[in-house]
């Protein structure tokens, strides 16, 4: 049997219930295990579609958090990458098949038999419980899957890089983003906005849609060329065929064909974001001008580290607001709202205090 030890966590039961404060075990580091304590999780919209079972039955308890940063306490005697007190972070997965093509490559989120994810994944270790993310004292997870902080970016403003920043960085990087191409970014959220200061760092024009009338001068401060309101139409169709990709990071429904028609020939629409319905395609938004509607999820280990290091070369972080976990409901309902700039981080002490 895993040995294991107690720790604090906020999480919730069911999909109606709010998060609270809750118990749960995590196994004591085998040989190749990195002990962390828990400085700060990024709150991801991912975090609040799993806790309510947007996207299918979650395994509950449900303890979210994906974005984590914090320093290492304990390691196993055959770590080589990382010793105690480093600054380390953790994303969207925490283990993989290892043997597949696709691990192999360094595309460990396509794994073949499946990534196992930080939270709501079922957990190799404990079998019939779900995995638990960050929203908690410490994690412990297999240091191939643990990423190194460069050192001059703050903390707490780097952990959303853990998630918003690979899942924009990684379809940015495939689609090669760069100097002469104009990239759309549609949804100015945590994904969005990260995905401006990365397009634009890669050396894009940057076009952001948003539909938030408050967010329309901001857009070019986080460093927008220019700014679209989605809702008016002629500032639409200003941009008709004018744009190689677009980026894509809305969290709910919306008009997909609004934003195809904007691509120039061949050019490619990725999605990020994961509406928990379908988006209807027409069939004729794609055929003419032979245009492309992919998907893009999250990056492997090895890209997220170099998007870590080029983050640090470009001294990027994310725009936060921190929060004690004691107020993740109402941050929740304040994401859902959109009244967030851009990205909610909790300070993990506001729980080691409880
Ligand atoms: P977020 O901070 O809530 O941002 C979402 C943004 O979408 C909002 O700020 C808003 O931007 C726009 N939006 C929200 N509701 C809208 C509506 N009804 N119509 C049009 N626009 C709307 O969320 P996030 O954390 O960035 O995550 C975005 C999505 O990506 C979520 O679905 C999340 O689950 C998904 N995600 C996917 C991956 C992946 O690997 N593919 C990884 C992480 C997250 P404006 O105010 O500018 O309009
Ligand atoms: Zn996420
Ligand atoms: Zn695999």
């Amino acid at each position: 049997m895993t040995q294991s030890f107690e720790i604090k966590a906020f999480g919730n039961q069911a999909k109606e219930a709010e998060l609270e404060q809750l118990s749960i075990q995590r196994r004591k580091p085998t040989p190749h295990d990195v002990e962390i304590d828990i400085l700060f999780c990024g709150v991801c919209h991912s975090d609040l579609h799993t806790a309510r079972s947007e996207w299918g039955p979650t395994m509950y308890p449900c303890v979210p958090g994906h974005e984590i940063v914090g320093k290492v306490r304990n390691v196993g005697g055959h770590v080589s990458k990382f010793k105690v007190g480093d600054m380390v972070g953790v994303g969207c997965m925490v283990d993989s098949c290892r043997e597949c093509e696709y691990c192999k490559e360094g595309l460990e989120q396509y794994c073949e038999p499946g990534m196992v994810g930080t939270y709501n994944a079922p957990d190799p270790y404990f079998p019939g419980s779900p995995t638990f993310g960050g929203y908690s004292e410490t994690v412990v997870v297999d240091e191939h899957y643990v990423l190194r902080i460069p050192d001059n970016l703050d903390l707490a403003a780097a952990a959303p890089l853990l998630c918003a920043g690979i899942t924009t960085y990684s379809p940015l990087h495939h689609w090669q983003v760069g100097p002469g191409k104009k990239v759309g970014v549609v949804g100015i959220g945590g994904l969005g906005h990260m995905a401006i200061k990365i397009a634009k760092a890669m050396g894009a024009h940057v076009v952001a849609f948003t539909t938030s009338e408050t967010k329309f001068a901001e857009a070019k401060r986080l460093g927008a060329d220019e700014v679209v309101l989605s809702k008016d139409k002629e500032q639409m169709a200003a941009f008709k065929g004018k744009l190689h990709f677009i980026l894509d990071a809305v969290s709910a429904e919306h008009d997909i064909n609004a934003y195809l028609r904007l691509l120039r020939v061949d050019g490619s629409l990725a999605l990020v974001g994961a509406p928990e319905h379908p988006l209807p395609v027409a069939a004729f938004s794609l055929i003419v001008g032979r245009k492309s509607f992919a998907g893009s999820s999250i990056g492997g280990i090895r890209e997220t580290q170099e998007m870590l290091d080029f983050c640090g070369e470009h001294n990027i972080t994310a725009d936060i607001e921190m929060i004690d976990i004691q107020n993740i409901n109402e941050a929740y309902e304040r994401l859902l709202k959109g009244d967030v700039k851009y990205r909610f981080v909790i300070d993990m002490a506001s729980l080691k205090g409880n």
